[in-house]
């Protein structure tokens, strides 16, 4: 048994079967046409958009998918992920409205339905009860998911999972209760109608590199489902299957710590060394800590990270390169944290 596998199988109050990761039960795939068709659509009209965006498109349309595309993901690293899903830190209101209006133009369902089932997935992680459970390989835990219906013990699951945190959450209960339309505009319409009005984009190439912008979006938030379960060191725990990759972490404003992140979910720095560069995600709560919109911010020890990764990690180093010497680097790392 695995170290992580201990707590598996506590669902509150009903007896359920305790999954072991790794595990995939053979499974009779039913597919999601809907949202067959809206891959079909997203990546046929987002190849155009790389068409136009090569032949016609304005430089300033390119600029704005670009930094929409990047506020997109801070929107779900900082908002879906740790701060609702996670609850690593607490947001004053007008934070929350920015992060929650960041998130919509990622046009990756509502807060509510993506904190949901991110719990599911580190609950009942590399399992049939996770969403996206990577033992199914590369293409599934990437994209495949989506393609099909939830597998039943998932389905099962979803359902106790505790949400009443974001149930509570008012805002979280408007952008789901308008999602299709709030999402949507957000996601599709603003960002045609800015280039179109501000500096006469045509439509073909507006629209064309917002689906453009959206399906790389997308893509990109994947590979911390897919690639970051399957490729890269484990520094803190080598019996999971999450593991540290710094491209990951650069296309994802530092997501792709992986093993360390499985290991202590509730860090808001996602990582040991969380406040680099390659970090943003860090960077963007550090700054609004300091103006007092985001505090309550949760770490772990250097000592208690310090210890996990002598019983369980597997000897590498922290960030997925080179060296072999871990524990020494680990120490002297901590010397010099300590002292600032
Ligand atoms: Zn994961
Ligand atoms: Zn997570």
């Amino acid at each position: 048994m695995t170290p992580n596998a201990r707590d598996e199988g506590r669902i509150k109050g009903e007896a359920c079967e305790r999954l072991i990761a790794p595990q995939a039960s053979p499974m009779k795939f039913e597919a999601s046409y809907i949202n067959i068709a809206m891959f079909a659509y997203l990546h046929t009209a987002g190849a155009y958009g790389i068409y136009l965006a090569i032949s016609e498109a304005k430089w300033a349309t390119i600029l704005l998918a670009f930094i929409l595309h990047e506020a997109a993901i801070v929107g779900t690293t900082a908002g879906a992920h740790r701060l609702w899903a996670h609850r690593t830190y607490k947001a004053t209101f007008p934070l929350q409205i920015i992060l929650m209006l960041l998130q919509s133009f990622a046009c990756q369902y509502s807060i509510f339905h993506w904190a949901r089932d991110h719990r599911l997935h580190h609950k009942f992680s590399d399992t049939d009860g996770d969403p996206h459970n990577s033992t199914r390989g590369f293409f599934f835990s990437h994209i495949g998911w989506l393609l099909v219906k939830k597998h039943p013990e998932a389905k099962k699951r979803m359902r106790r999972i505790d949400v009443s945190d974001l149930k509570e959450n008012k805002l979280l209960m408007f952008q789901k209760k308008y999602s299709t339309a709030f999402i949507g505009t957000m996601s599709f319409i603003v960002p045609t109608l800015i280039p179109m009005y501000f500096w006469n984009e045509t439509f073909a190439s507006a629209w064309h590199l917002t689906i453009l912008r959206i399906i790389i979006s997308h893509h990109v938030t994947f590979l911390v489902n897919s690639a970051a379960h399957a490729f890269g060191n484990k520094p803190y725990d080598r019996y999971i299957s999450p593991s540290q990759s710094i491209s990951v972490s650069l296309a994802t404003l530092g997501e792709g710590y992986h093993n360390y992140h499985h290991v202590f979910p509730w860090d808001y720095r996602a990582a040991e060394l969380g406040n680099n560069v390659v970090n943003f995600t860090t960077l963007f709560i550090d700054f609004f800590a300091w103006l007092g919109w985001a505090y309550d911010l949760k770490t772990v020890g250097n000592d208690v990270i310090a210890k996990r990764v002598e019983r369980t990690g597997d000897g590498t180093n922290l960030w997925g390169w080179g060296d072999k010497d871990m524990p020494k680097a680990h120490e002297e790392i901590a010397k010099v944290l300590s002292k600032v």
